[in-house]
């Protein structure tokens, strides 16, 4: 029995195993990073190598993980608790090579002035010029991402690079297989930022401003 199909036998014991599946291992991933195709019958999941050698019963929590997406049910299992607890680990293991001196002097004024500079510093790079998604973080690849539109906003990348860290810090509740980033807690937290009111304001201007233009051309 391959992975997957076993993966899916210990998910829903009581359904039969249809479909053509297979895993592939690519170089081109950010770390720990998967996603999963769907057509036809056919499962593909696409795993970053360095998913190969990790424990199989970790593994089959990721896929379990995948596979509640792809048929958008509620369940949940001990593979995915140890997936998530590995996931949550990680960022002190996976290797640190992006950075950029705009996003690396912001982490270090955020990461001093609101975390006494207990945060490690995770990857840091610019990704794609959007107003629709300012910022990202990671767990797997331990990496914030913050939009190339924002390049020349200090005070906004501050913002964003502020609310990544507190994923980066308070992490993920998981319940039946959904993950939840943005508790009360986290909320809380995220109002603490000195003038927050403020910056959530000018994020709303920048983002009404971006769509009107897009939706005028
Ligand atoms: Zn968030």
């Amino acid at each position: 029995m391959n992975l997957v199909e076993e993966s899916f036998k210990r998910l829903y014991p009581e359904k039969e195993f249809n479909y053509e599946a297979q895993i592939k291992y690519s170089g081109k991933f950010q770390p720990f990073n998967a996603n999963v195709r769907f057509s036809s019958n056919k499962i593909t999941l696409n795993l970053s190598k360095h998913w190969k050698t990790i424990d199989r019963e970790i593994k089959i929590g990721l896929i379990q993980e995948m596979l509640i997406k792809l048929f958008k049910s509620k369940k949940h299992t001990k593979n995915m608790d140890m997936y998530n607890t590995f996931i949550k680990k990680l960022h002190r293991f996976v290797p640190k090579t992006d950075s950029n001196p705009i996003l690396e002097a912001s982490f270090n004024r955020v990461n001093n002035k609101y975390f006494s500079n207990l945060i490690e510093q995770p990857n840091l790079k610019f990704g794609k010029e959007t107003f629709t998604k300012l910022g990202s973080y990671s767990y797997a690849s331990d990496l914030i991402t913050i939009s190339s539109a924002l390049k020349h906003d200090y005070e906004l990348i501050d913002y964003i690079m502020y609310h990544e860290l507190l994923h980066k810090k308070h992490q993920f509740k998981s319940k039946n297989g959904r993950n939840y980033h943005h508790t009360s807690i986290f909320r809380k937290k995220e109002k603490e930022y000195e003038n927050s009111e403020l910056m959530e304001k000018r994020l709303e201007r920048l983002k009404r401003k971006n769509s009107s233009i897009f939706k005028l051309f």
